[in-house]
């Protein structure tokens, strides 16, 4: 069983979703539903005589799902080199596009795992992109959930890809730090091909049924009428950008019912263990701020601006924008503690801790 998966991540919602522990699970039998918030573990059973016995497909593994899982771990605030306002030289001006293809054109990356929508429904899905068309052709991340880690296995053992970059939200790329910094043998594999962590800014991520119940009913439009959705921080406002060229918005306040579970414990804002972190937060209208964190990263940047894919602004980041929204993403620290005081009651139950314990961590919550 992977127990401390099920009770430190599954039983109190903390799952991101990110999908990592899927790929890694070397038995293959953790899934991902699309109506689940954390994976499933797959149950097995063995017919002996007359009775079935279930069998515990976990017993003899080296645990790579729990070693993987960026929800085990505890993250502080991630390293920052420098910050700059760029602009995308791409004829689709994303900038995102714009690092991607000149770390393909130099030879860093050899594939991506970047964001698609499957066209009718405005499904998210993965796409493993190994060329420049791929990488311009797929619609982008539009803040609706996928596993996306789930892809790595296509990349590696069906595109035998050597040097992957992959597009996510902050919880991926903890996912990614987590395996880079484990020594686990099973997560060698991942370890070895992953080059490059492009992270985005988030406050959460939708279900498919933000756009089946809310946008589609809303606006009386159908899902291959969407062109992009994105997230307005400044406004708090999601925006939706139809292929007409129209736009409609929406509170965020009134979209929140469709967030997964997990982001409520997410404390991570701006991709802080990402090689770069992208996002428009920090900059002026139709540039892109870019956070460079690693020697990784700024490479990547300098590929960039070589071979012209990219332009750096002459207008500085406000950083204190971003900042405020760092800070207040951080405060859903509580939420774990109050996580931490469920399990800590469990284990009281269970005799593992005294009911001291328990007071005082419950104090120490209501200090904050
Ligand atoms: S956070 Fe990611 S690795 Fe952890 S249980 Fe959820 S999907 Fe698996
Ligand atoms: S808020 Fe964003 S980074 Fe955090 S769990 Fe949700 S999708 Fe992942």
């Amino acid at each position: 069983m992977v127990e401390e998966l099920r009770k430190n991540v599954w039983t109190v919602n903390r799952c991101s979703g990110c999908g990592m522990c899927v790929s890694a699970c070397a038995k293959n039998v953790l899934q991902f539903p699309e109506e689940e918030e954390h994976p499933i573990l797959e149950t097995k059973e063995r017919t002996i005589g007359l009775s079935h016995v279930v069998i515990d497909t976990c017993f003899f593994c080296e645990k790579p799902c729990e070693e993987s899982c960026p929800r085990l771990k505890e993250w502080k605030d991630g390293p920052v080199i420098r910050a700059v306002s760029v602009i995308s030289k791409l004829p689709n001006g994303n900038v995102i596009d714009a690092l991607l293809v000149s770390a393909l054109r130099c030879g860093f990356i050899d594939g991506a795992i970047v964001w698609d929508v499957e066209g009718t429904s405005f499904k998210p899905l993965p796409k493993v992109a190994t060329s420049e068309n791929e990488i311009l052709k797929s619609a982008g991340y539009q803040y609706l959930w996928f596993p996306v880690l789930t892809a790595l296995n296509e990349a590696i053992y069906e595109k035998e890809l050597r040097k992957i970059a992959i597009v996510g939200p902050p919880c991926v790329a903890q996912a990614v730090k987590t395996v880079l910094s484990s020594t686990n043998k099973k997560l060698e594999i991942y370890r070895d091909r992953i080059r490059l962590v492009i992270g985005l800014f988030c406050d959460g991520i939708y279900s498919h049924q933000l756009v089946t119940n809310e946008i589609v009913n809303r606006f009386n439009i159908k899902p291959c009428d969407i062109n992009t959705i994105t997230v307005d921080f400044r406004n708090a406002l999601l925006r939706i950008i139809l292929y007409d060229g129209s736009e409609k918005t929406i509170p965020l306040s009134d979209v929140r019912k469709y967030m997964r579970d997990g982001c409520a414990r997410c404390t991570d804002f701006a991709s802080e263990w990402a090689d770069l972190s992208v996002g428009n937060l920090g900059s002026e209208k139709g540039k892109t701020t870019v956070i460079v964190r690693t020697p990784i990263g700024e490479n990547c940047l300098d590929y960039a601006i070589r071979e012209g894919t990219i332009e750096i602004a002459k207008t500085p980041v406000n950083m204190e924008e971003i900042q405020r929204f760092v800070s207040d993403k951080k405060r859903r620290e509580q939420a774990q503690e109050i996580d931490s005081l469920l399990l800590s009651t469990l284990d009281a139950l269970s005799g593992k801790k005294s009911r001291k314990e328990i007071e005082e961590m419950l104090k120490s919550i209501g200090r904050k």
